[in-house]
């Protein structure tokens, strides 16, 4: 039976088909609350099924040769770029972003796929150094085997790919769990992308429903070889205490409170507007938002004169009308776990509301809080949601210190020397640090890892260079 995006089924051994237990979700368009399809609701019985298809189809897969591979993943590039203006706008009715959040989820998922296709046919391993004379000692790239993902609402079609396009080209076989919320671009469409294609069945599996159900039974799935979790810390805590228990392998993407740093030779007029795009993009829901401000003492009036002016200017409403910057929170929980858990408590402890702080629907007013100490939890927590919490400092020690304090994925420092950016850079512990700029915006995506293993082959040349011990006597004959 062809299919559709969002008709709510899941993709198994290529084949498009109902969850066992027959049930389906809803998938909404964020702005208005309208349905906009559905999902099926699968759950262990069907992840055992897709783990199966992924095991069987493996061996199949890493056999065909590294080009053969490379022309799937540049198909299935090909279907996404087709298809672009349709699979933008349903990324922004499932997510909630405005056009341009959307046209970069959906065109980084086509360039990683084309990076991927080319990646597999570059030079696949090495010649080592021998360790004794007469040995020629290489190294090959192998593929882990099944990989299974399970990925975030946020920017779902490109945090699936920066997995799958790697892991499919290198060989390995899929199994895809995306994020509820958005199981159409996240999931769903690239199930069609592989039908379309005619990708072997079984090499990418999609399994939507909730995380408690499809994602936990693939988080602990005997038969996968790595699990590629993105999501909250609390998650993938959970599973990396079940995997270490079992000795599984997995690989962890999760959030952070990220710092954007202001010291007292900025521009801050450019840092003010590095801030909008660093902690409003996307309504701030990216792991890489700015999480918490910290400004020195001498520029923090201006700062905050200069972060307001433009903050209170922002238009918020459907991403769909072209004049708002910011589009809905993704759902009802994370608006109250962002105004219940973080911002009112902060307020009830001393800080200030500058601007912001109201919301109608889904749609929160970007908002920037002074006078925020370490102690609150728009200073500790990941914010994920519009709001700029700044927190003064005096020196530029204490503002490293403070950083550093809390796990973090991507910080910013803002001075007018270089020099100095460097080195406080070099003092964050952050994977990631910008000078004088927002965020990811560096092709950090080209250095994913490819879902591979090294493999170390020796090989003996003659005469056997053993110990005399292991050499057999000579015989009579010889
Ligand atoms: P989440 O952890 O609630 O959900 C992420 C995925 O995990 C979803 O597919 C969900 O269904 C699944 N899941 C939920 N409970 C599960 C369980 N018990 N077992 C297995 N799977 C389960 O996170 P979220 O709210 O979707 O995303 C927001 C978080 O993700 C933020 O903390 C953000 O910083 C982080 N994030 C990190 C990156 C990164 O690259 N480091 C990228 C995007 C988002």
């Amino acid at each position: 039976m062809p299919s559709h995006p969002g008709d709510g089924r899941l993709y198994i051994d290529g084949e498009f088909v109902a969850a066992a237990s027959r049930r389906s979700g809803v998938v909404e368009e964020k702005a208005t609350g309208r349905e906009i399809g559905r999902y099926a609701l699968g759950a262990a019985e069907d992840v055992d099924r897709a783990v199966a298809a992924a095991r069987a189809a493996q061996s199949g897969w890493a056999g065909l040769a590294a080009p053969e591979r490379g022309r799937y993943v540049r198909e299935l590039g090909r279907y996404l770029e087709d298809r672009f203006g349709e699979l933008v706008e349903q990324s922004m009715r499932e997510t909630g972003g405005v056009r341009a959040k959307a046209e970069d989820e959906v065109g980084t998922s086509v360039r990683q796929l084309a990076l991927s296709a080319v990646q597999v046919s570059e030079n696949a391993g090495e010649i080592l150094p021998p360790y004794k004379a007469g040995k020629l000692s290489l190294s090959r790239v192998v593929p882990l085997g099944v990989l299974g993902l399970i990925t975030p609402w946020n920017y779902p079609m490109n945090l699936a790919m920066r997995a799958v396009a790697p892991g499919l080209a290198f060989g390995n076989t899929v199994v895809l769990k995306p994020a509820e919320l958005t199981p159409v671009i996240g999931g769903q469409v690239l199930a069609e992308a592989a039908e379309h294609v005619g990708l072997p069945r079984g090499v990418l599996n999609v399994v939507t429903g909730e995380g408690p159900e499809a994602g936990w039974a693939l988080a602990r799935h005997q038969g996968v070889d790595m699990l590629d979790f993105t999501g909250s810390r609390e998650v993938g805590l959970a599973i990396s205490r079940a995997a270490a228990g079992e000795l599984r392998d997995i690989r962890l993407e999760l959030g952070g409170s990220n710092a954007f740093v202001v010291l007292d030779d900025a521009d801050v007029e450019l840092a003010a507007d590095c801030a909008m795009v660093a902690s409003l993009e996307f309504q701030g829901q990216t792991c890489i938002s700015a999480s918490r401000h910290i400004v020195q003492r001498a520029v923090a009036d201006a700062y905050v004169e200069a972060v307001v002016r433009r903050a209170a200017a922002l238009k918020v409403g459907d991403p769909f009308d072209a004049g708002n910057a910011l589009g809905p929170l993704i759902s009802r929980a994370q608006l109250d776990r962002l105004h219940r858990t973080i911002v009112e408590p902060s307020l009830a402890m001393g800080a200030r509301l500058v601007t912001g702080g109201t919301y109608e629907g889904l749609f929160y007013r970007p908002t920037v809080l002074t006078g925020v100490t370490p102690r609150m939890p728009a200073f500790r927590e990941e914010v994920f949601g519009p709001v700029i919490p700044v927190t003064v400092v005096d020196t530029e020690e204490e503002a490293v210190a403070l950083t550093n304090g809390l796990p973090m994925l991507m910080n910013s420092v803002f001075t007018r020397d270089l020099i100095r950016g460097l080195s406080v850079a070099e003092r964050l512990a952050a994977g990631e640090v910008h000078v004088n700029d927002a965020h990811a915006r560096h092709g950090a995506e080209n250095q994913m890892p490819g879902f591979t293993r090294r493999q170390w082959i020796g090989l003996q040349r003659t005469p056997l260079n053993l110990p005399d011990w292991a050499t057999a006597p000579a015989t009579d004959e010889s």
